[in-house]
């Protein structure tokens, strides 16, 4: 007999591990493939192919359900890719799966990822039905002449259209959009940026454009095809993210994403803040304690200084019934561990506490940030400066390089 969540009632104590409660599960793909993407996904080839990945993330999860272990209900989960809703009803029927063997906690946050070509209105009311509460759409930007550059396969007002789906299903939406994309006025940009929150959103996440190896847009900016984007109008995309969405009482929680008050993604934070998460799918990550990983087997059952283990599932689609099997599994100790959450939490606004940064024995490197302006301290906190923001990738070695 099982309790609410997951516990044996017996009268004996339950020495099993709980396993994480929060889960990510990849569904790898998408309606068309964009220029600079390089996350794993394939194109969408119809009915039959959701359901065999509806059969093969359900049976994913099972694989993690061993006896050594105990569920406890989902404080979140999110659904990502790819492109989540290329699934249409599948994409119900596959929360409805995965919940009967995981259930949701009572106040969960459950996400899905959305593509504005296949979130419609009907989706977005079964979603919320099903105990969906927050879309994340891939608007990437309102200008029409940038999404072609981009290769999207949606305009504007298909992008503003589903935030509408959203909005309406009474969903929280958060949109995704991309700055520094070359040809795009800084007028442009400000518009792209106004026209998400008019329309409804209460998160917005802000990526720059990056050249991927190998995509088709590191290909045409090789071939003299298309413009690299420019660092300048990065840095002043990003700049003026921060200016009118601090303007429209969005506050930036993270570097690259920004929030209405109580809008922020519980799910995100957890990646920032050390909570281990289930990761499930071709070319999904997750993330386990040292207690979790010896009892799934991801680390061997005595011995050893195991602070967490990270592991990845391949990059590929599996044929018919074969699971996907994991491509790595990387042990941090407990002292690497400590650093990493010092690290991922300089990402945050909040920054880190003095406590961690002297179990993560990162206080010298935060006081060298401190002295190039990169980080400040103050009411017992180390908190990024924006400065730190821009210059994260000197901020997050110098406190992963830390030895002691
Ligand atoms: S829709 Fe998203 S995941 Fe799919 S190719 Fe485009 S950017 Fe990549």
């Amino acid at each position: 007999m099982t309790s609410q969540t997951g516990d044996l009632v017996t009268p004996w104590s339950d020495t099993r591990v709980s396993l994480p409660r929060h889960l990510y599960v990849h569904v790898p793909l998408c309606s068309s493939r964009c220029s600079y993407c390089d996350f794993f996904s394939t194109v969408d080839d119809g009915l039959p192919e959701h359901a065999a990945v509806v059969g093969h993330t359900v049976a994913l999860l099972r694989g993690w359900l061993t006896p050594q272990v105990r569920w406890s209900a989902l404080e979140t989960l999110y659904i990502g890719g790819g492109t989540p809703t290329v699934l249409g009803p599948h994409l119900v029927q596959l929360i409805r799966s995965l919940t009967a063997l995981i259930p949701l906690a009572s106040e969960a946050e459950v996400t899905v990822e959305a593509n504005p070509e296949s979130f419609t209105p009907a989706l977005a009311s079964a979603l919320a039905a099903e105990g969906v509460t927050r879309v994340s759409i891939g608007v990437q930007s309102l200008d029409d002449s940038a999404l072609v550059g981009l290769g999207r396969c949606h305009d504007s007002a298909t992008a503003l259209a589903a935030i509408t789906a959203g909005v309406d299903a009474g969903l929280d939406v958060s949109a995704d959009l991309i700055c520094g994309v070359p040809g795009v006025s800084a007028e442009a940009w400000e518009r792209s940026l106004r026209g998400v929150v008019e329309a409804g959103v209460s998160h917005v996440s802000v990526y720059p454009l990056t050249v991927e190896a190998a995509t088709p847009l590191a290909r045409a900016i090789e071939a003299g095809e298309t413009l690299a984007p420019d660092e300048d109008a990065v840095v002043d995309g990003m700049h003026a993210a921060a200016a009118v969405l601090g303007e429209l009482g969005f506050d930036r929680y993270e570097v690259a994403n920004y929030a209405r008050p109580g809008h922020r993604s519980l799910h995100n934070t957890a990646y920032w803040t050390g909570k281990p998460y289930i990761g499930i799918g071709g070319g999904a990550h997750g993330m386990v304690d040292g207690a979790q990983a010896r009892a799934l087997g991801l680390a061997p059952e005595e011995g050893g200084d195991i602070g967490r283990a990270r592991y990845a599932y391949a990059a590929h689609v599996l044929p018919g019934d074969q699971l996907q099997p994991l491509s790595s599994i990387e042990h941090l100790t407990v002292a690497e561990a400590a650093r990493e959450d010092a690290m991922l939490g300089m990402r945050m606004s909040e920054g880190i506490s003095e406590g961690l940064a002297v179990r993560a024995r990162v206080t010298p490197a935060l006081e060298s940030l401190v002295a190039d302006g990169l980080v400040t301290f103050a009411d017992g906190r180390w908190r990024p400066t924006e400065r730190g923001w821009l210059f994260g990738n000197e901020v997050f070695s110098r406190i992963w390089g830390v030895v002691g």
